[in-house]
């Protein structure tokens, strides 16, 4: 998360208080009256996910797609909330799918859309009693009615353990969500990379049937690593839109250090060595 991504998701916790009380799934009605908005479903382009207007009576015209599914919806309702929120006029000449090319004031309301749809008070318990697996995510989408791609997404995100989300398009990388722990620990997955020959991944991809996590080696996933670590990969693949989820995640809670930090640690310990002959460890000396 960004600096920008932090006080948004700030000013939607305080959005969401103001609505009272919340049971599940949240109810974007609420989020929309809030703001003196209705909803309504219309025929929309096929990329179109909404739009909305202030009518000549003040009330303000959520018009959804009618075509989308209702999880989309919902979030699509949340993301034009937004829009009045945050004051951010609409910029939707970029599709929503494409990552990339996204206006940032547009990132925002996605930003403040997942925190309506899955906030953080009653998301973040459900994620720390989780099992690990695509299975979790999944349940948890069906509780609070958004899709894999954002509950994943955001599960990562709010993980404690070493886990990354990683939404692959045409067998390539688009996005990953990780989180803090695994951010730290400098587990970078490159986008745009292939997902790796043979992982789980690549394999449902092909038409293999989805197991459940498997084994996977974590330098074909992650940039330049070279730790000694255990890896599990769960995989699922939408065919129709050649769209493969993947959940990593480590087997421990911390990553041992790299070949290369060991090397570094001994070097600053020869380094302060040739400093002062005497002293391998500063303060040593009043000790003996
Ligand atoms: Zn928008």
């Amino acid at each position: 998360m960004t600096v920008d991504d932090v006080s948004v998701a700030i000013k939607a916790r305080e959005f969401i208080r103001l609505c009272g009380p919340q049971a599940l799934p949240v109810s974007v009605d609420t989020y929309a009256a809030q703001i003196g908005g209705v909803i309504k479903e219309e025929v929309l382009d096929e990329n179109e996910d909404a739009w909305s207007f202030r009518d000549p009576n003040g009330k303000y015209r959520i018009c959804v797609n009618c075509a989308h599914n209702p999880r989309r919806q919902r979030f699509s309702v949340c993301h034009e909330v937004a829009h009045v929120v945050l004051d951010v006029p609409a910029d939707h000449s970029h599709p929503s799918w494409s990552y990339a090319r996204r206006p940032a004031g547009e990132v925002a309301c996605d930003v403040f859309a997942a925190e309506l749809l899955l906030p953080h008070r009653l998301f973040k318990p459900r994620v720390d009693a989780a099992d690990m697996g695509l299975a979790s995510i999944s349940a948890l989408a069906e509780e609070f009615e958004a899709s894999l791609v954002s509950t994943g997404s955001r599960f990562a995100a709010f993980s404690s353990e070493l886990c990354a989300f990683v939404i692959s398009e045409g067998g390539k990388v688009r996005y990953s969500s990780r989180s803090t722990r695994l951010r730290d620990a400098k587990a970078w997955i490159r986008p745009g990379s292939a997902l790796p020959v043979d992982s789980n991944s690549a394999r449902v991809r092909a038409g293999a049937p989805a197991t459940g996590p498997e084994d996977a080696e974590p330098e074909q996933w992650f940039e330049d690593f070279d730790r000694d670590a255990s890896l599990y990969e769960d995989a699922r693949h939408f065919a129709q839109w050649d769209q493969t989820l993947t959940l990593l995640w480590f087997e421990d809670h911390e990553l041992p250090i790299t070949p290369s930090e060991r090397k570094q640690g001994s070097q600053w310990i020869n380094g302060l060595r040739e400093l002062d002959g005497v002293l391998p460890w500063p303060g040593r000396k009043r000790r003996r």
